[in-house]
């Protein structure tokens, strides 16, 4: 069994027994060694009497003309007594190292317990919560240490995640919903020419040319729903005329700037782009369609660019029907419409402004909008430089 997969509890035991057995044991062995010094080395020194203490005269004091030869000290024999009185000294020691390291070691365990309680029980409460239940939050103990943060992180996490799974579901229906709008429309257009008598060349003629509007509607929402998950490659970025960008995407869009009347003023002279030239001609596209669509007839559309040291700065400016305040940070949003069947009228699913966003993003860029009702909306789109993204 690897100690990592122990729970932290019994590894803090484990932990604290093995440094308590450490102190212990050289404790004990420093104080074994002490004692056999101190006391047991001095017992066994070989006692000399003198000649007092034998009750004999003391000898005539002679200076010997040979030094004497040093002799080999006795080798004192050590007594039963003291070897049986080490023995207990060392076993009781001993027993009492084994009791204190049992009643640490027990003390720990529960000390640990204790401690690590806020963890347990954060634990159980994150155990409880899945995808169903992702409004829940867990409890935030009052202390001020790494368990209350720990748990403002998770559910700053967990309302993160809700809202994600959310908008998932949110993207889900409403994807569903575009989708079967057309595919109902057909079947019920067949429906209706099979339902009279032999339908005549006019009427296959209308039910065709009805399939066919709503079959390129799907292909249209389906083209859409793609370009959104397009994953950006980055190989294939580049710094390009933000000029000729604007001049292709107009030349797409002249039919319609022509039957509004729309006056279109360009200010993009030496203004660079950096980015896939793919995604950011789609992006750049649905901001000016859209500038164009929601444009009063006669109106006008400015576009500037101005160059900064990290970034390249492109605003869209129209004066068209202007988006309600509390509104524009959802226009972003998959299927989002102010007004649905204005929009639908004009062949929109709610979907290019949020293509735009998904693709800025990609580009790590950032975009926003400004409006007044009746007045006009200003697009802004901030672009990193090349140097800025190396
Ligand atoms: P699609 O772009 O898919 O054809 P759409 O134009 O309705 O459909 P978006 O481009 O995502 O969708 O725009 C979302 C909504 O924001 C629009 O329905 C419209 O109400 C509003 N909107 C966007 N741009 C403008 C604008 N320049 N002026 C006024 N309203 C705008
Ligand atoms: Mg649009």
């Amino acid at each position: 069994m690897r100690i990592n997969s122990l729970p932290l509890r019994v590894r803090l035991t484990l932990l604290m027994a093995m440094i308590l057995s450490i102190a212990c044991f050289s404790l004990m062995a420093a104080l074994i060694y002490t004692a056999r010094i101190v006391y047991v080395a001095p017992q066994l020194v070989p006692k000399v009497s003198t000649s007092e203490e034998m009750g004999r005269e003391p000898l005539p004091v002679t200076i010997p003309s040979v030094p004497p030869i040093p002799s080999a000290p006795p080798i004192p024999s050590v007594p039963p007594v003291l070897i049986e009185q080490q023995i207990n000294f060392a076993s009781t020691g001993f027993l009492c190292v084994i009791l204190i390291i049992a009643s640490g070691s027990v003390l720990t365990y529960r000390v640990a317990g204790g401690a690590l309680k806020p963890v347990t029980d954060l634990s159980k409460e994150i155990e409880e919560i899945d995808e169903n239940n992702l409004y829940r939050q867990v409890q935030v103990p009052p202390s001020k240490d790494e368990v209350s943060r720990l748990s403002i992180s998770f559910n700053r996490m967990i309302r993160k995640l809700e809202k994600s799974f959310t908008a998932h579901k949110h993207f889900t229906a409403n994807a569903a919903h575009e989708l079967k709008t057309p595919i109902a429309a057909m079947l019920a257009r067949i429906e209706v020419v099979q339902l009279g008598g032999p339908p005549s060349l006019e009427e296959y003629k209308e039910a065709l040319q009805d399939t066919q509007c709503n079959a390129e509607r799907l292909n249209i929402l389906v083209h859409d729903l793609l370009r959104m998950n397009a994953d950006l490659n980055v190989a294939a970025c580049v710094t390009f005329s933000a000029k000729e960008l604007f001049q292709s995407i107009l030349s797409e869009l002249a039919a319609e700037v022509q039957s509004k009347d729309i006056d279109i003023e360009v200010h993009l002279e030496d203004i660079p782009v950096y980015g896939e030239r793919n995604l950011l001609h789609r992006a750049f596209s649905n901001i000016l369609h859209n500038a164009i669509k929601y444009n009063k007839p006669n109106g006008s559309i400015q576009i500037t660019g101005t160059r900064h040291p990290d970034t390249t700065r492109i605003t869209i400016a129209d004066t068209g029907i202007g988006i309600p305040e509390d509104q524009t940070d959802k226009i972003f949003e998959p299927f989002y419409c102010v007004d649905k069947s204005r929009s639908r009228e004009l062949g929109g699913n709610g979907l290019g402004l949020s293509i735009t966003k998904a693709v800025i993003d990609k580009h790590s860029g950032s975009i926003q909008v400004q409006s007044a009702m009746g007045m006009g909306t200003t697009f802004e789109v901030q672009l990193p430089n090349a140097s800025t993204v190396y």
